[in-house]
């Protein structure tokens, strides 16, 4: 490859930024965080969402996950992680509309785990999540065939984190496994493994391979050769069959655009910057992170200690920037800061803006439902049985 050296030439900062190898300052707000972001565009908008709001009364129920925008969030009814959310729908049967402020996936388990008489509407159709859709029921029924052909089919157990479509649940479902959050992830893992006697006993982790390496290694002492990854994009997965037989836990090579892209460079970074600091990250990040780190848990754990800090600690998260700006605000007499210079918000997360809450809410409160997220029924029937499990789960 021909580089500006060959052709000695000094490459300018815009082309250094455009080649993705400069930083521009101006541009990331990930950077610092100063200051808040601008209002919309249009003034009368937080007037018009509180004046539908209010037409809709208990009818509707609104739900805001972690990562949403400040705008959006003001107007939840309740704010919380993917499966508290989901559990608060369930939890409110006189609301004959769901308005879930998050991803597809999300608003796909509420309309699993309410009843047929309400209706789950996502503002914005377009907010997906990029780790949910790297597992698709083509991909992973193909995946369930290669490991049929090397004869482990039958003692795998399908562990998928929530974060996936409820195609992928119900397949989880079907083969008789398990749903797992960030919070209880060892737990169903220990389950897993139990529903096959002698230890011989693998689990196929889906969709994301940080959650289900970290709980492994972390969590349930296994080792790092213990894991493979199946790849759905190469033939048989990029795997043989001997090594499908050796391993324990065959994890689904996706991961999370957002905390995916933390490094062990940023824990380096912060610690020499803030002495004294704490890391504080989510089990979506790579190995390395995680084991850099001096506490990991899920977005519900990471709220809590930062609550329960005492005033003056440092600390530094690795966790989806509006969450992080927000508790940063929260608690002022505490030093939160960003872990990473680079990494933003979560984009699918910021397609629900206050347009489109508006939009969904005045649709709603005259009587028009918009964006209606409604799962099949075979589907719901299956996603539903490995949600059950999860529940049950000792
Ligand atoms: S933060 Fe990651 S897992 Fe969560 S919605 Fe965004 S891409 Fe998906």
């Amino acid at each position: 490859m021909t580089t500006a050296q060959d052709l000695d030439v000094t490459p300018t900062p815009l082309a250094l930024l455009l080649l993705g190898r400069a930083a521009d300052p101006a541009s990331e707000r990930g950077v610092d965080c100063p200051g808040d972001l601008p209002a919309p565009s249009d003034p009368g908008l937080v007037e018009r969402a509180r004046a539908a709001r209010e037409r809709l009364g208990e009818k509707a129920f609104v739900l805001g996950h972690h990562y949403q925008r400040d705008e959006v969030i003001q107007f939840a009814d309740v704010t919380g992680d993917s499966f508290k959310l989901a559990q608060q729908a369930a939890a409110r049967p006189e609301a004959e509309y769901i308005v879930f402020c998050g991803v597809h996936f999300m608003a796909e388990s509420a309309d699993i785990l309410t009843s047929d008489a309400q209706a789950v509407v996502l503002p914005d159709l377009a907010a997906g999540c990029s780790m949910a859709d790297m597992a698709t029921a083509e991909q992973v029924a193909e995946c369930w065939d290669v490991l049929t052909e090397a004869g482990v089919a039958d003692v795998t157990v399908p562990v998928s984190y929530m974060n996936s479509s409820a195609d992928i649940k119900a397949f989880t479902g079907r083969h008789g496994g398990t749903i797992c959050t960030s919070s209880n992830a060892r737990r169903a893992l220990d389950w897993a493994f139990a529903q096959r006697a002698g230890g011989s006993g693998k689990v196929l982790f889906l969709p994301d391979q940080h959650l289900g390496r970290n709980t492994a290694i972390r969590d349930l002492g296994l080792a790092p050769g213990d894991c493979v990854v199946y790849n759905p994009h190469r033939p048989n997965g990029g795997l043989t069959a001997e090594q499908l037989r050796a391993a324990k836990m065959i994890l689904w090579r996706g991961h999370c655009s957002v905390h995916g892209r933390f490094s062990l460079d940023s824990v380096d970074e912060v610690r020499a910057r803030i002495p004294g600091v704490n890391v504080l990250v989510h089990p979506e990040c790579k190995h390395e992170v995680v084991a850099a780190a001096d506490q990991v848990g899920s977005t519900e754990h990471i709220i809590r200690a930062l609550d329960a800090a005492p005033a003056g600690s440092k600390w530094a998260v690795g966790t989806e920037l509006n969450l992080v700006r927000r508790l940063a605000k929260q608690h002022p007499d505490k030093e939160i800061v960003f872990l990473d210079r680079t990494v933003c918000f979560c984009s699918t997360m910021n397609r629900i803006d206050l347009p489109h809450l508006v939009w969904a809410l005045e649709s709603l409160a005259d009587g028009k439902v918009v964006n209606r997220i409604e799962v099949d029924k075979e589907t719901e029937h299956f996603a539903k049985l490995a949600l059950e499990r999860m529940l049950a789960l000792p």
